[in-house]
């Protein structure tokens, strides 16, 4: 950490004391600590390892030579299983990690013995609130104690030794419909968190609380509200670049994952989300860029005062959001030695600014796209008129969709090999506009867009086919020439996050179960690891008594995983969930119990009698109010329950319990009664009867074609 340079010296000639390598203990966290973190590799005490977020271990115990040695020193089975994303920290040998529902574990690091549990008692309803599964990204550390940001927006200080709860604060209005996924970071004693929420009308922000008591101290809004003369500045801008009654909508704009900081220059970088609703027909009549949507925004994190801002996708309406990983780096740039900042947004380009001021110095296609032909020399996308499909008209096939080029899986940054690993992705979709939208806060996907109108037509060949475009690569990014230098391409589409360390390797997990370790020179696999389950989450390494130990947490979920079938076409055989905390080194012969079966009963719905014009209205209410989380088309997931092969599927009594009722609102299946009446809901049943009975008969076909394959 070159650029940590002058800081931490006169950081530690303050304080007098002597950070020491050697020795493992953290203690308290401070300032001096988290500035330094990148010098103190035995601890992973912040998010991205360091306020650079670069995901760089110095460690190098564990390397090129010896990796093939890695195996198993202990794991830890989760108690849900749903979608596992976090990052761990790791003081004094002992590991923190957040689970699916904002739950929290505490083991020793080293045998893995469990030390202390927190579950925060989300209630099950909010499940329906979140865009992209009830997952948790991670904790911060200040003091003696971690901060946890759950689901439903509570920030919660936990001691360290006990988790025992210090104190607990509510940051959104719970009435809306905010969650909150993200890592909280600490700067100065100030607990920053954002929350998300912009597929269902919520206005986006950033707040600072008091690590000691949870007061808020300040709260940066990324998009305005209703024009007030007390609106700051840079608010006052952004309205000029919005139309119509738009803070009736909500706006998006949510800070819901990425946050760097540069202590030099004493700048906090914030990601900001796609709009709300996307279609910017309806969010912002007549056009406009509205900022500060899909834009990386610095900030003072004494004061949340605004400095600058780059905007990557003006006028957003794909959902492509900026809120992807920030790494902070110094780098030379045409002879120039440049503190830059680097982002892979879900549009599509890999930026690099100026983080000092938020020029622009380059951006380069990382995946194919087609919503634009480039960047101009200004840093504005030379949009391609195509697929600016805002104006309620006709549909268009955009590249990337909506899960973008890359999405929340973190990057890592190689110092050595000056490379960024991305975790890529590649999916088109097609945007068809929904005629008279209104929006509904209450529930369900408000967008602007119908998410069903896409749908695959049940024709196994050609889902086939589209099956086989959805593709993943984990990318070695040269980020001054703006070309990958090496990559891989992965079976699966959803590849994990990511960790590069000092012994030459990059560390990744898959959508097809393996957790592999790559040559970060050139990308050859060096090692494997079968997990039994999708790995999406980004792996750490830490030391204890002078061990090294690389953990991940393994568990197939997130926004693919929702929306991916889970029988038919399922490109490479659906995965299943199996949430478990994996922790590797060298020599350790620990092994996992036997996976179990993912198996499916054969489909056996009852005959599809509804008339055509009944089903129409189910598939569009299925479309706006199911398909986030039951998958698009309800071709059923491996995570959340697949509703054609539903006991209720067969009575209409019991499905109007569930669904209207809330019969099961405790397991996350909230009651729509108020967004979908009794009718709508029948008539999703009629659409789920009739899509099961279309699978069914695919599911007889690809039977035989595995027999002719024989
Ligand atoms: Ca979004």
């Amino acid at each position: 950490m070159r650029w940590f340079g002058w800081s931490a010296l006169s950081a530690l000639a303050l304080s007098g004391c002597d950070l020491g390598v050697e020795d493992e203990r953290v203690g308290g966290i401070d300032n001096i600590r988290l500035i330094n973190a990148g010098d103190d590799p035995a601890n992973w005490i912040t998010h991205g390892g360091t306020y650079s977020e670069q995901r760089f271990s110095p460690l190098d115990q564990v390397n090129r030579d010896n990796v093939g040695e890695l195996g198993l020193a202990w794991f830890a089975d989760m108690d849900t299983a749903r979608g596992q994303e976090a990052t761990p920290l790791v003081m004094d040998g002992k590991l923190y990690v957040t689970s699916a529902w904002s739950k929290v574990f505490a083991f020793d690091a080293a045998t893995g013995e469990p030390l202390w549990s927190y579950d925060p008692q989300v209630p099950g309803e909010t499940g329906v609130k979140a865009c992209c599964d009830v997952v948790n990204r991670g904790l911060a550390a200040w003091g003696e104690n971690l901060f946890l940001g759950t689901l439903d927006g509570r920030l919660i200080a936990l001691d360290r030794d006990t988790g025992e709860v210090a104190w607990e604060k509510v940051t959104v209005d719970q009435s809306q419909s905010y969650t909150v996924t993200g890592a909280p970071r600490v700067i100065d004693g100030k607990v920053l968190i954002g929350n998300g929420g912009a597929e269902f009308g919520v206005r986006g922000y950033i707040a600072a609380y008091d690590a000691l008591d949870g007061e808020e101290l300040w709260r940066f809004y990324t998009v305005p509200g209703e024009p007030d003369e007390k609106d700051p500045e840079y608010l006052k801008a952004a309205a000029e670049t919005w139309n119509g009654d738009f803070w009736k909508l909500g706006g998006g704009g949510t800070v819901w994952d990425s946050m760097a900081y540069d202590p030099e220059l004493d700048l906090l970088y914030i990601g900001v989300g796609n709009g709300s609703p996307w279609n910017r027909a309806y969010r912002s009549p007549g056009g406009g860029d509205n900022l500060y949507l899909s834009s990386i925004v610095a900030i003072r994190p004494e004061t949340g005062e605004y400095v600058w801002h780059y905007q990557t996708t003006p006028g957003e309406t794909w959902d492509y959001t900026a809120t992807q990983h920030i790494v902070l780096a110094d780098i030379e740039i045409d002879g120039r030695e440049r503190q830059v900042l680097m982002q892979a947004p879900k549009n599509g380009f890999f930026y690099v600014l100026d983080r000092a001021t938020g020029e622009f110095i380059s951006a380069e296609p990382y995946i194919p796209l087609n919503w634009a032909t480039g960047v101009d020399d200004d840093g504005r996308p030379i949009e391609n008129p195509e697929t600016r499909i805002d104006q309620t008209g006709e549909p268009a096939l955009v590249m990337p969709g909506p899960l973008g080029g890359h999405n929340w899986h973190p990057m890592a940054y190689h110092p050595g090999e000056n490379l960024v690993y991305i975790p890529a992705f590649e999916a088109a979709m097609l945007y068809v506009p929904q005629a008279n939208w209104k929006p509904d806060p209450a529930r369900g996907f408000n967008i602007g867009f119908d998410m069903g109108a896409g749908d695959l037509p049940p024709d196994l060949g050609f889902r086939q086919e589209v099956g086989a475009t959805v593709k993943g690569r984990l990318l070695a990014w040269d980020p001054v020439n703006q070309e990958a230098r090496w990559t891989v391409e992965h079976p699966g589409a959803w590849n994990g996050g990511l960790l590069a360390t000092g012994g030459g390797l990059v560390f990744q997990g898959t959508q097809e179960a393996s957790f592999n370790a790559y040559d970060a020179s050139n990308g050859e696999r060096l090692w494997s690891f079968d997990a039994q389950t999708g790995v999406v989450a980004p792996p750490i390494a830490y030391t204890v008594n002078g061990e090294q130990y690389v953990a991940v947490l393994a568990g197939w979920g997130g926004a693919l995983a929702l929306a991916s079938d889970g029988g038919i076409i399922a490109k490479d055989g659906a995965v299943r969930n199996i949430s478990r905390l994996l922790v590797f080194k060298l020599g350790s012969t620990a092994q996992l119990p036997p996976a179990p079966e993912l198996a499916k009963a054969p489909l056996d719905p009852p005959p599809s009698r509804a008339d055509a014009a009944t089903i129409e209205v189910g598939r569009a209410a299925y479309a706006r109010y199911c398909s986030v989380c039951h998958a698009p088309g309800a071709v059923g997931s491996t995570v959340l329950p697949d509703l054609r092969r539903s006991g209720a599927l067969e009575n209409r009594m019991a499905w109007q319990q569930i669904v209207h009722d809330g019969a099961l609102s405790g397991n996350g299946m909230a009651s729509f009664e108020g967004s979908l009446s009794p009718e709508q809901i029948e008539a999703i049943r009629a659409y789920v009867i009739k899509r099961a009975n279309e699978d069914k008969a695919m599911e007889a076909e690809l039977a035989k074609q595995r027999v002719a394959r024989r």
